[in-house]
């Protein structure tokens, strides 16, 4: 078994930000010699203070190669390119960049599920929580969900497993980190710009499972073909989940009226809240994960006649005066929005647009065939039009911001009919954040009724 005190002594946090602060503070309350460097954070940050308190050696403001003097590890902060010079530097020394993840192996023994995958991962993550928390499973949620891993795994009991989302970025950073169950959602060309081509970004996704061994777990997309071709060789007992064929031999599917794992059904589908094939999808893998991890089919099937989705992802805000309301703020790009779209064979009002990064939009226009109005707003209103007109919907309205779409598209509704925010733009143009643009749209929707 790993402990803190097989880890090196002298090591270099770059870049401090939540999983920073919290890697170098486990460090530092173990005795180890601990350098940070971060080129945004200040003296006066009460997290840089602490760490001071604590013994760091702390540089600020720029990046000296000298910080890597006597080092013997980076621990780097999982948004920090490869291409950073401290990054390439250390290489060149030949001293080991991990990320933060990395010292949940130091920190504990206890069984860990870790989710990833291109899209779905906060949503699958979060089932397998509350599926898992339902069967008085005692779990304890962390990491790319905004929970740093080393705070919840120091912490972490006998009786308890931790649940990782864990990011492509994350997931480059590891040596040792072995989940006792892995899940695999799907790969679509993401992060290119990071890890710079398909194959390294598919390299980092697949460490989740390149130490896990004959008595581990690993689910994975059987639809996926890249993902199915790259778990050949994996040593996990492998658990497929597929939304197009039967594997009652093998793993989590779906005929299409229920969804099995292995040959018993756990749920019929129309008593599921959540919406669209991608969901779906995140249902099976979920489903799989809790039910290796000890879940009974009651909580499961509690979770899912309940469950409405993650805040701002496809989430179900309620029926108003007989219309169905969707918050989907997270679709910052196309695909995520296509994906709203697919999930959905009632008319459609889309309130879309936000800020403008070049792109045009006609890939939506197939998705749109159920779309009967648009409201479009933001610096990409007039690109959005444009694609409206070209797929023929005859009502297409702009407006100032998403409270004032939503009174609008809520005007074009009939009763029956479904109202959905999926803007397929980011939001920095008018709001701070995704969330932000969610919570007013939600906002607006509550004064209608
Ligand atoms: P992540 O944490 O990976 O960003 P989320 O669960 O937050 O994923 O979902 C973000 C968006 O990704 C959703 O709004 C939806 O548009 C899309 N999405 C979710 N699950 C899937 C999936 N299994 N396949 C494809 N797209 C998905």
């Amino acid at each position: 078994m790993q402990n803190l005190e097989q880890f090196p002594e002298q090591i270099l946090v770059l870049g401090l930000a939540r999983s920073g602060t919290a890697a170098a503070k486990v460090l530092l309350e173990n005795g180890k010699d601990v350098t940070v460097n971060d080129q945004a954070a200040s003296f006066n940050d009460a997290s840089v203070q602490e760490l001071q308190k604590l013994g760091a050696h702390i540089v600020l403001g720029s990046h000296p190669l000298s910080v890597l003097e006597g080092i013997e590890v980076v621990v780097k902060n999982p948004g920090i390119r490869y291409d950073h010079p401290i990054v390439v530097e250390a290489f060149h020394r030949n001293i080991p960049v991990i990320t933060e993840v990395e010292l949940v192996s130091y920190l504990t023994q206890q069984p860990i599920i870790g989710i990833t995958g291109s899209n779905g991962k906060t949503t699958t993550t979060t089932l397998i929580t509350e599926m898992l928390r339902q069967s008085d499973c005692h779990v304890r949620l962390a990491g790319n969900i905004g929970i740093a891993a080393t705070d919840v795994a120091q912490s972490v009991q006998e009786d308890e497993k931790m649940v990782i989302e864990l990011s492509s970025f994350q997931l480059q950073g590891i040596a040792a980190f072995r989940p006792s169950t892995a899940v695999l959602l799907n790969i679509y060309e993401a992060h290119l710009d990071y890890h710079g081509d398909l194959e390294s970004y598919v390299d980092a996704k697949c460490n989740i499972f390149k130490n896990q061994d004959a008595h581990d777990y690993l689910i994975y997309n059987a639809d996926d073909t890249i993902l199915s071709q790259r778990v050949v060789h994996a040593k996990a007992k492998k658990i497929p989940f597929s939304v197009t064929k039967r594997l009652d031999q093998e793993g989590a599917w779906t005929d299409g009226t229920y969804v099995y794992f292995l040959n018993e059904a756990i749920i019929p589908i129309t008593d599921i809240v959540l919406v669209g094939k991608h969901n779906l999808e995140n249902i099976l893998a979920a489903i799989a994960a809790a039910k290796l991890n000890g879940a009974s089919n009651e909580s499961i099937q509690r979770v899912l006649r309940t469950f409405s989705g993650v805040k701002h992802r496809l989430e179900f805000v309620g029926t108003f005066q007989g219309r169905y309301v969707y918050n989907d703020s997270k679709a910052t790009n196309t695909l995520a929005t296509q994906k709203a779209l697919d999930s959905f064979k009632k008319e459609i009002v889309l309130l879309a647009g936000g800020l403008d990064r070049g792109n045009e939009f006609d890939e939506l226009i197939p998705h749109l065939k159920n779309v009967k109005a648009m409201v479009v707003f933001g610096e990409t209103a007039a690109k959005l039009e444009r694609v409206g007109r070209e797929a023929g919907i005859p009502v297409i309205e702009h407006a100032d911001g998403v409270d004032d779409a939503a009174t609008t598209g809520f005007s074009f509704t009939n009763e029956g009919d479904i109202l959905l925010l999926s803007p397929a733009c980011a939001s920095w143009d008018q709001y701070k954040t995704f969330e932000e643009r969610g919570d007013i749209f939600v906002q607006a929707v509550h004064t209608l009724n």
